[in-house]
Formats: C-alpha cells, sequence, structure tokens
C-alpha cells in the first residue's frame, strides 16, 4: 500500500525542507523527495543567511536541514519523483523510483540548473560563479569577467561596475544578441567586450582562476566571474498538471505558494523572486502557514458544523497519533523553564 501524506514536497533545498518544516510543526504529517544536487548543493561555502558562518558549505547546511525535519517528524527519501497525478478521490499520487505515496497537497520546489557554457572553465565557486547577489561581494577592486552574448550578460557586466573598475564582458566568438539600447548603454560604461573564444586557463595551486588565455593568444587575468546563459526550470510535473507558468517560465504563484490547481503550490527558485536561500526560505515559511490555514481542522465554520455537528473530545486533537507521539517526546526532552526568569508567584 502506498504511504499517505498530507503533504508532500518535491525537491529539498532551502525552499522544500523550510516548507516540510513548518508543515510538519504546525501538525500535518509531511515527506519530502529529493533527488539531491540542486543549487544549494553547489555551494562551496554560504554567504547572506544571518546566523549561518561562511564556512558552512551547502551540504552541511542541508544535511542539518534534514534531521531538523526528520527530528519533527517528517519523512525524508533520497529519490526522483517521475510523476504527480491527480487521483479520483482529489488527492494525487507521486511516484519516486518503486515508490508511491498518496497525498492531499504537492508542494514543487524543484528550483533550476543554470545553463552552463562550454569548457574550458573553472571549478564552480573557485572563479566560476552564479550567484550574483552572494559573490560579487568577493570581487571588489578584482579584475571579473562577465560571459554571454545576451542582455542579461551585458546588464551584469554593467553591474559588476558597481563593485570593481575592472570588468570584462567576453562573448566567446558568439553574435551579441543584446538590444540596439544595451549597446548604447554599454558603449557608456567602461566595459571591455573579448569577442575572442578561450583557448586555456591557468589556475592557482589551490584551484582558483587566474587568466583565460584567448585563441588570438591575448592573456588576460580575473580573479573569477559570472557565466549568462540562462536558467532551465524544472517545471515539467507541474505544468503536467495544468500549472501555469509565468513569460519567463518560472511557477506561478500567489504570496503564500499557491498556484492555480488545487491543492499544488510551489516555492523557492523554481517561483519568481530573488534567487537567494533566504527568499527560498521565506517562501517555503508562508507556503508551509498557507497549507495550514487551507487545510487545518479547527475552527470548525458555521457550514461544517451544521453538516457535521460540534466539535467533540473525540475530534481533537486534529494532529496524528505519529506527530502528537513525536512532539510529546520532543517537549518532554527539551529543557524547562528558563531558570533566569524569576519564578511565578500566586499573588
Ligand atoms: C554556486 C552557487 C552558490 C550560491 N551561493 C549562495 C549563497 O551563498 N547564499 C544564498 O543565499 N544563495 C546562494 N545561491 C543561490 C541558492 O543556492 C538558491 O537560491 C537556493 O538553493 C534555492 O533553493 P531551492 O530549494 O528553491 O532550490 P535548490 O537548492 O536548487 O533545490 C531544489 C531541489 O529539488 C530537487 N529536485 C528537482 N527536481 C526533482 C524531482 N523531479 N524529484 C526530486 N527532487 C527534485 C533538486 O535535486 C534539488 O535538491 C547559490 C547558488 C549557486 C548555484
Amino acid at each position: 500500500m502506498p504511504a499517505e501524506y498530507q503533504v508532500t514536497v518535491v525537491g529539498g533545498g532551502p525552499a522544500g525542507l523550510t516548507t516540510a518544516l513548518y508543515t510538519t510543526r504546525l501538525g500535518h504529517d509531511t515527506a519530502v523527495i529529493n533527488r539531491g544536487g540542486g543549487r544549494a548543493a553547489m555551494m562551496l561555502d554560504t554567504h547572506n543567511v544571518i546566523g549561518v558562518t561562511e564556512d558552512v558549505s551547502g551540504n552541511e547546511l542541508l544535511q542539518t536541514a534534514v534531521d531538523q525535519i526528520e527530528g519533527y517528524g517528517a519523512d525524508y527519501y533520497r529519490d526522483t519523483v517521475s510523476d504527480v497525478a491527480e487521483t479520483d478521490d482529489g488527492r494525487f499520487r507521486v511516484t519516486a523510483g518503486d515508490m508511491e505515496v498518496i497525498t492531499e497537497r504537492v508542494v514543487f520546489a524543484t528550483g533550476f540548473s543554470d545553463a552552463r557554457p562550454a569548457p574550458p572553465l573553472p571549478r564552480t565557486g573557485r572563479g566560476l560563479h552564479y550567484c550574483l547577489h552572494c559573490d560579487a561581494y568577493m570581487f571588489v577592486d578584482q579584475p571579473v569577467f562577465v560571459m554571454g552574448h545576451g542582455d542579461s550578460a551585458a546588464h551584469v557586466a554593467m553591474i559588476m561596475l558597481n563593485f570593481t573598475p575592472e570588468v570584462d564582458l567576453l562573448t566567446r566568438g558568439a553574435e551579441p544578441e543584446w538590444s540596439e539600447e544595451t549597446q548604447r548603454m554599454l558603449e557608456a560604461h567602461p566595459i571591455d567586450v573579448v569577442h575572442e573564444e578561450i583557448d586555456s586557463m591557468e589556475k592557482g595551486e589551490d584551484g582558483w582562476l587566474e587568466a583565460f588565455i584567448f585563441e588570438d593568444g591575448t592573456r588576460r587575468e580575473y580573479t573569477g566571474g559570472f557565466p549568462m546563459y540562462g536558467s532551465n526550470y524544472n517545471t515539467d510535473l507541474a505544468t503536467a498538471l495544468g500549472v501555469e507558468l509565468t513569460d519567463s517560465g518560472e511557477i506561478a504563484v500567489d504570496d503564500h505558494g499557491r498556484t492555480n490547481v488545487e491543492g499544488i503550490y510551489a516555492v523557492g527558485d523554481v517561483t519568481p523572486g530573488h534567487n537567494q536561500i533566504p527568499v527560498a526560505m521565506g517562501q517555503g515559511a508562508k507556503c508551509g502557514i498557507g497549507i495550514h490555514y487551507d487545510t487545518r481542522a479547527f475552527p470548525r465554520s458555521l457550514e461544517e458544523i451544521e453538516a457535521h455537528g460540534p466539535v467533540t473530545e473525540a475530534d481533537i486533537p486534529a494532529i496524528s497519533d505519529r506527530l502528537r507521539d513525536r512532539a510529546r517526546e520532543h517537549n518532554a526532552a527539551s529543557p524547562g523553564p528558563d531558570p533566569r526568569l524569576p519564578a511565578e508567584s500566586d499573588d
């Protein structure tokens, strides 16, 4: 028999794991099914997450998060979801490898993958960087490149002048596709546009990029830079259910991650917004709370009281026995009242 859950999260990056943290602690049986290897897993170190030091890698951050959600009673599976289909009773059947689960709500937290340019390329995080808001800071006053031939590459090159005076735009032999307006803007910014293809690169002993050698033999030194070739959103499972996308290819959602299909939600990089861990976590938190609002048993509305009668002791609490036991164990193990607070008196 397939396992049954109230909530199944597809994707276990920061967005999906935060959604699961909220739904589980708000009393909803939750599964996370994660293929692994998403964008957070690529981080050698973590920036912009307050309370998390830079030396924490993406995989360390994610493992702590998995331990947290399992500690509250969520189930975490390492597998690839291959199909999500509606059942006759209005729920969803989620297939991952040999496993099937039946679930009332599905959350897509599947992220996207960055389109990678052709080699030669330095290692990600050692001269090749995909996150402007995370890594621009490390290039203050350093020589940087931006790779690409579209509007986004040209704009990111101009944006990098906020951080450093040494910015090259590398088209790598491709014909520029940026607009006339962008061309005029570029001409008014001190950026070298290099059209030659890269032939080879030089790296330091620590693996960091030091220079690219171009096909015409010129050598240009760089500390690092940003490839700008677009994003491949993981939306196939959602669109097969009739979920609508935005014009730029993300899953369209409301403020709490609800899509146009009842019972289907989406969070994180696969939805519009800044592609940052704190943003993904915020979206996950709002979605988890939204699912709680959409599904919690009480208060019973007047229509429900009319249909099912008043709430009786047998109906409460609404939380499953499994999550209830886990919460009791957790709370029994947690420390008692803070000894620094004054003791309560009866008068
Ligand atoms: C190199 C790099 C460095 C970065 N550094 C930072 C940083 O320092 N600070 C910061 O704030 N942001 C950083 N970012 C951005 C940050 O990683 C993302 O914004 C964040 O990870 C988005 O979280 P997410 O959960 O939406 O997606 P992801 O982290 O990409 O997770 C999506 C998950 O869904 C899974 N998945 C997809 N399809 C399926 C399927 N069919 N079945 C099962 N699972 C599936 C994937 O395997 C993946 O595990 C960085 C990004 C990159 C690429």
